[in-house]
């Protein structure tokens, strides 16, 4: 029986580990938190999710929250205009509906069934020491820690990683008694160019459904406005403030809102950044690095969580296609090559909205708003981000999408 330890118990960590007890492999998960300490932790993500990542945890069985969390069947894009109008509106259903089961209910849900499956569960702070250690004892050691300080033992990618300053000063605020959006549900986008983007949707949390707000604000601008908040009611009143000021048709849904629990809120910032996925360690011995280690995009695209299912499927398979032959590090690299073969658009897409945008990405979000079927494309697009390419990113594939769809339509 192959051995497989798995440093980091979350979206890409877990579902790669209860996916290969189910092939018989011996797996060691080690987590930084017990189940309980997540459930009643702090949230961390927003971490809506599409269909294809969805489908990923359905074909593991692991998908235990799908009937009791809310659906999302929509995506929805405004740019605020004065006086209460909308300056550019679009809407679409997706293709299949989405879904935010919040980190601390699935974290702590996976951990506890990973234990029951027969895995090795390790609670435990691990360091790069810890890591060479684990390398001594099994035949491939995958560090899938996330965006803790441990990811540093990967080198960043510079010629992959254009910024090195956050982009975005983000806060997150877990919400009830929200307004539902009608005529569909919708993850709601809302963009103001220059200050930042307002995102919400229905969830699934630690207490039943609620509503997610997510707010990016561009740093110095308006929205980057979380320094002095100091408690949890003060951090509603601030989620108020913005939507308020700066975009009350959103402001309007909000009236009776109040936090889903106290941990319900985040703030913080990070730069998107791509790292080598092989690190040598001490011993001589080699770690792979897995999803947000290797890749961490900023929450502006809603990929992160997206981007850590598919990432976990592409290293499953390509464990199972190694058989008993020894992961070295061709393995490991053809393995983040196929892995990036996806994730490049995920990170080119998602850094394209982090600056001010090409001129044809403001055409095609003009013409969305004319051409139902544009506005599906683009939508239905953040469930498989290459399908952007290459029309996202060229003006002239841009125009001939536009126009071969606006002759359609007529
Ligand atoms: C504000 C915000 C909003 C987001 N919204 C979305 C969204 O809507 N949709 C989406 O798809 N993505 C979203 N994301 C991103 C998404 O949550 C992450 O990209 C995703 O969870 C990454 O998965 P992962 O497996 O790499 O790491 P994680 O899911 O972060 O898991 C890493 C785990 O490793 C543990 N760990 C860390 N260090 C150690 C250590 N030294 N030893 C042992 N354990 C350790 C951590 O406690 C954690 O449980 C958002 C992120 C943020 C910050």
């Amino acid at each position: 029986m192959r051995k497989i330890a798995i440093i980091g118990g979350g979206q890409s960590g877990l579902q790669l580990g209860l996916g290969l007890l189910q092939h018989k492999y011996e797996v060691t998960l080690v987590s930084n938190r017990t189940p309980e300490q997540i459930f009643q932790g702090r949230v961390t993500s927003s971490q809506f999710m599409f269909h294809g990542s969805l489908q990923n945890e359905r074909d593991l069985a692991i998908n235990f929250w799908e009937k009791d969390c809310p659906i999302t069947e929509g995506i929805a894009f405004t740019i605020p205009g004065p006086n209460r109008t909308k300056a550019l509106f679009w809407e679409s259903k997706l293709d299949h509906y989405g879904q935010s089961v919040d980190q601390r209910v699935k974290f702590s849900g996976w951990l506890k069934e990973f234990a029951k499956r027969g895995g090795n569960l390790v609670i435990q702070d691990a360091g790069p020491k810890d890591v060479d250690q684990y390398s001594q004892s099994n035949d491939l050691v995958i560090v899938a820690a996330g965006k803790g300080e441990i990811n540093r033992m990967f080198e960043r990618d510079a010629e992959k990683s254009p910024f090195d300053q956050p982009m975005r000063a983000l806060a997150l605020t877990y919400v009830k008694g929200m307004v539902p959006r009608k005529p569909f549900t919708a993850v709601s986008f809302n963009l103001l160019p220059g200050v930042g983007e307002y995102f919400v949707f229905p969830a699934l949390t630690t207490t039943g459904a609620c509503e997610i707000m997510v707010f990016e604000g561009v740093p110095g601008g308006p929205m980057d406005c979380w320094a002095d908040v100091k408690t949890p009611e003060q951090h509603l009143a601030k989620s108020k403030w913005i939507l308020d000021t700066l975009m009350p048709l959103e402001g309007e849904r909000c009236r009776d809102i109040e936090l889903t629990d106290n941990n319900g809120i985040l703030t913080g910032r990070f730069a998107p950044t791509v790292r080598k996925p092989i690190c040598k360690l001490p011993s001589g011995k080699l770690a792979l690095g897995m999803a947000d280690v290797v890749c961490t995009n900023d929450p502006i695209t809603g990929q992160g969580s997206n981007t850590a299912s598919k990432g976990a499927a592409i290293y499953m398979q390509c464990i199972l296609d190694r058989g008993n032959k020894p992961f070295d590090a061709a393995w490991m690299q053809e393995t983040f090559d196929q892995f990036w073969k996806y994730a490049q658009w995920v990170t080119r897409w998602t850094n394209s909205l982090l600056v001010p945008p090409e001129p044809q990405i403001l055409q095609l979000m003009g013409a969305a708003s004319q051409i139902p079927r544009l506005a599906s494309k683009i939508a239905n697009g953040f469930n498989n981000p290459p399908d952007y390419a290459p029309w996202w990113f060229d003006g002239k594939e841009a125009e001939k999408l536009i126009n071969g769809m606006a002759a359609a339509a007529v």
